[in-house]
């Protein structure tokens, strides 16, 4: 799933593309992409884009008579800006604005699972209902400090990785840069956020802040002004890197499967050299 890096820089790119034109038309193609009836999808015809902004994973677009327009890309949502002549047809186009000068900004969706999601509010109502009412901390803002972490992981009673992704403590992490961090500060993905010690609380905040700030850099460099479309794995220490060596120790990275998620982290650096059974496995072989 597009994460914090990969969506500050998609608002980034978008910008220069979108900002400043006018709706045209709207095509709505996805049955369930749609999550608000009123306004309606047509009140935006005849409206201009005046700025993008990142909240988290979403993206929330302003538009001149008080209109604003959220999307959450999930898992396999993506944004393209093309030439409204081509491919709107498609099957996996969720939703298209199309643009007086010829272009559309249009969803797609790959895969047969459909949750890319789009809102609309009245310009003022949107900080107050769901999906912006319920979402936590920027991790790059000041206001994330050390002490506001130690707060947030006190209330928690669960493990420090799943705390990680919750998005009403701190916003934007999810299951690929939770795994980053959690290397990188040399924390246990099992531990519980609430026992972690003064130290681990320390080295977790500054990871979350250098791993992302870092990522947000080096997204923004592989990207060059495109709109991304993957994430690039090779940008990454940990995550999706198995049987790999640690950069840090040399220790193979171990890779926890759980439901649809994979954790992958340091047996050396971050399990006191223990490997967590791997329960799915496990679960097969009984
Ligand atoms: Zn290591």
């Amino acid at each position: 799933m597009p994460e914090l890096p990969f969506i500050t820089v998609l608002a980034e790119n978008l910008r220069p593309l979108v900002e400043g034109r006018v709706i045209d038309d709207v095509l709505v193609r996805g049955a369930s992409v749609l999550k608000t009836f009123d306004p309606p999808v047509t009140g935006l015809i005849g409206r201009r884009i005046t700025r993008i902004e990142r909240r988290g994973k979403l993206l929330v677009f302003r538009l001149t008579g008080g209109v604003v327009v959220v999307m959450h890309l999930r898992r396999n949502g993506r944004l393209q800006v093309l030439p409204s002549t081509k491919g709107r047809t498609a099957k996996d186009l969720a939703i298209a604005f199309a643009f007086a000068d010829g272009t559309d900004l249009r969803m797609v969706e790959l895969g047969p699972k459909k949750a890319a999601s789009v809102w609309l509010f009245p310009a003022g109502r949107e900080e107050a209902a769901e999906p912006l009412a319920s979402l936590g901390m920027e991790p790059l803002s000041s206001q994330f400090s050390r002490e506001a972490l130690a707060a947030m992981l006190r209330e928690e009673r669960t493990q420090i990785k799943r705390f990680l992704t919750l998005q009403r403590y701190i916003v934007g992490i999810g299951n690929t840069f939770a795994d980053e961090i959690l290397w990188e500060a040399r924390v246990s993905p099992q531990a519980m956020a609430a026992a972690l010690t003064g130290d681990e609380v320390a080295r977790l905040h500054d990871a979350i802040t250098a791993v992302l700030g870092e990522a947000v850099a080096s997204h923004r460099k592989e990207f060059d002004g495109s709109l991304p479309m993957r994430e690039p794995l090779h940008l990454l220490r940990v995550h999706r890197h198995g049987k790999e060596p640690c950069p840090r120790c040399g220790t193979p990275i171990a890779v926890i499967y759980y439901e649809d998620r994979e954790t992958y982290y340091c047996p050396t650096c971050q399990a006191g050299g223990k490997v967590y059974a791997d329960r799915r496995r496990s679960r097969l072989l009984r």
